[in-house]
C-alpha cells in the first residue's frame, strides 16, 4: 500500500506542552459535537497542501524558504460546517504565516487554524480554548500515507525558519 500516490504537505507541529493542551481541549469539547479528536502526536498545522506533487519538487521549494519564525496564538475555536471539522487557532491568520503557505505552494486562501475534531456534529456552544502562544520556528514536509486504519504521516524533510 505503499506505492499509493504520495499526499505530500507541509505543515508545523507544535511544541509537546501546546499539543497536550490542545488535545487536552478537544477530548473535552467532544463532549458538546461527538466525533474523532485528533491524537496529540497527530495535531498540527497545515501550511500547504500539495498531494501528489513531486516529492523533489516539494523538497527544493521548502530548502528554499528564507523567512523569519513567529509567533502562532491560539485565540479561538470553531466548527465548520462544510467539512465538520471542529478547529482551533488565532482570529486572524499572521501575516508571516501567510507569506510562508503562499511561498510552500498553496495557492488556494489560507485560514491558520488547526483541525482538532474531525466528524463533528455542530455544537451548541464550545468551552473556550486554552490562550496558548505557539513558537513556529520550523516547519516539515510530510507525506500522508492511507492504511487501512486512517492515513499515517511519514516526515521527509525538517526545515528551519531563520
Ligand atoms: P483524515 O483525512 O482521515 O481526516 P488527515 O486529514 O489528517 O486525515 P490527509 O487527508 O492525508 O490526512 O491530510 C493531510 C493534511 O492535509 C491534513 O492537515 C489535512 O487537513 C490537509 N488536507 C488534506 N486534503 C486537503 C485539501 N484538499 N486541501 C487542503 N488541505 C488538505
Ligand atoms: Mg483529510
Amino acid at each position: 500500500m505503499t506505492d499509493a500516490a504520495p499526499r505530500l504537505f507541509f505543515a508545523v507541529w507544535p511544541p509537546v506542552g501546546t499539543a497536550a493542551a490542545l488535545a487536552d481541549w478537544a477530548r473535552e469539547a467532544r463532549r458538546e459535537c461527538g466525533g474523532r479528536a485528533t491524537p496529540r502526536e497527530r495535531i498540527h498545522l497545515t501550511l500547504a497542501f500539495l498531494g501528489d506533487a513531486d516529492p523533489e519538487m516539494a523538497r527544493a521549494r521548502g530548502a528554499a524558504i528564507r523567512l523569519p519564525g513567529l509567533s502562532l496564538r491560539i485565540e479561538q475555536a470553531r466548527y465548520w460546517a462544510h467539512n465538520r471539522i471542529v478547529w482551533a487557532g488565532p482570529l486572524e491568520t499572521p501575516a508571516g504565516l501567510q507569506a510562508l503557505a503562499r511561498e510552500l505552494g498553496e495557492t488556494r486562501a489560507f485560514a491558520a487554524h488547526v483541525t482538532l475534531i474531525r466528524k463533528a456534529r455542530p455544537p451548541g456552544t464550545l468551552p473556550p480554548p486554552p490562550a496558548l502562544e505557539w513558537p513556529v520556528t520550523q516547519f516539515t514536509l510530510v507525506n500522508s500515507v492511507l492504511g487501512p486504519e486512517g492515513p499515517d504521516y511519514e516526515v521527509l524533510e525538517r526545515y528551519a525558519l531563520e
